[in-house]
Formats: C-alpha cells, sequence, structure tokens
C-alpha cells in the first residue's frame, strides 16, 4: 500500500492560473453587471494568449502534468454560474491540445467562493481561494503530485503566494506579464527539468 503510493505520488505538474495566464481576459470589454472587469463568462470570448499553446505542449511532452487552478469568484458574485465557468474551462481545454488533437490538461480546478459575494453559502472566505493553497493541495492529493517538485506560472501575487503557501518552491512559482510571457516562463521550467 505504502509502496503503491510513493510510485503514485511521484508526477510533477505545472500548475497553471487561466485567467491573463493562458487567455486574455483583463483587455475584454466587460460583461454586462453583475460581471466585473475581468470576468470571462462567454465561452466564445476565450483566445489563448500568445506562446501558451506551444508551452503547454512543451510542458507536456517534458512529462509535466498541467493543471490549471483558477479563483472563479464571479460565481459568488452572481456573475456566472458553475455550469458558465465550466463551459469556459471545456473552451479553454478544447484549444489546449497536442498536434493529434488530445487534451494537454489533467486537471482544472476552480473556486466559486468569495468573501464579499451574494450567493448564499458560496459569499465566503475559502482556502481553494488563492492567495491560499487549496486548490494545489487538493489536486497533488488527488492526481499524486509531488508538491516540493512541481510549478506554478500565474499573472498575479495571489498565485505565487498561492504556489508558496501550498509548499512550492519560491523560485518554482513564476509571474508572467510586465514583459515576461508565457514562452519565456515555460522555457525557464524547461530549462531546470
Ligand atoms: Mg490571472
Amino acid at each position: 500500500m505504502h509502496s503503491q503510493q510513493a510510485r503514485t505520488a511521484s508526477r510533477a505538474a505545472v500548475f497553471l492560473d487561466r485567467d491573463d495566464t493562458l487567455i486574455e481576459c483583463n483587455g475584454l470589454p466587460p460583461a454586462p453587471p453583475p460581471a466585473q472587469p475581468g470576468d470571462l463568462v462567454d465561452p466564445s470570448l476565450v483566445r489563448l494568449l500568445p506562446g501558451v499553446l506551444d508551452g503547454c505542449r512543451s510542458l507536456s511532452g517534458a512529462g509535466f502534468d498541467l493543471v490549471v487552478v483558477s479563483n472563479q469568484g464571479c460565481i459568488a458574485r452572481g456573475a456566472a454560474t458553475c455550469e458558465t465557468v465550466e463551459a469556459v474551462n471545456e473552451r479553454v481545454r478544447a484549444l489546449l491540445v497536442d498536434e493529434f488533437g488530445r487534451g494537454l490538461i489533467r486537471a482544472v480546478y476552480f473556486c466559486p467562493f468569495h468573501p464579499r459575494g451574494r450567493a448564499g453559502w458560496l459569499a465566503q472566505e475559502h482556502d481553494w481561494r488563492k492567495p491560499s493553497g487549496g486548490m494545489l493541495c487538493a489536486a497533488a492529493h488527488e492526481l499524486g503530485v509531488v508538491l516540493t517538485r512541481s510549478w506554478l506560472i500565474g499573472d498575479a501575487a495571489r498565485d505565487i503566494e498561492a504556489g508558496i503557501s501550498a509548499g512550492l518552491r519560491p523560485e518554482r512559482c513564476l509571474r508572467v506579464g510586465g514583459g515576461v510571457d508565457f514562452a519565456a516562463a515555460a522555457a525557464r521550467v524547461l530549462a531546470q527539468a
């Protein structure tokens, strides 16, 4: 039993923020209220950012599990349903495929909670909500991922904090934006893989 667990928990992941890391959100025209700028609630608007497809193909090809971890407080704020968010996620998965059309994303985790939400029990702080590391810890447990061998790529400080909080090495939590694009982050992971 223990040997099986040890063998299972041997994979390394690259945890990926979704919005403005994999796909463009902040640059899109805002959806009608109660959506806020940056909420992507329409699957037809999903566009991969430059370098994301090739970067994900390279990371997957190097043996990393690609796991999306995304705050979606828009659900608690009443701007989207879980089904809407899942439809957007499915569109992301459909775009992130290898040259044979096989999906590159092993799993998608999203956090529907928001402390200033209005949707009943979702209106609360939660360990899954970045900058907490709950989503990464849950994914590691469920997928057999070793956090100390894993990486994170995100565009916000809370992404980096979530990775460190979950137990990733700080130097393996990479922030894109401000001149550092996804391709550069992926190359940095691959250079140390
Ligand atoms: Mg983001």
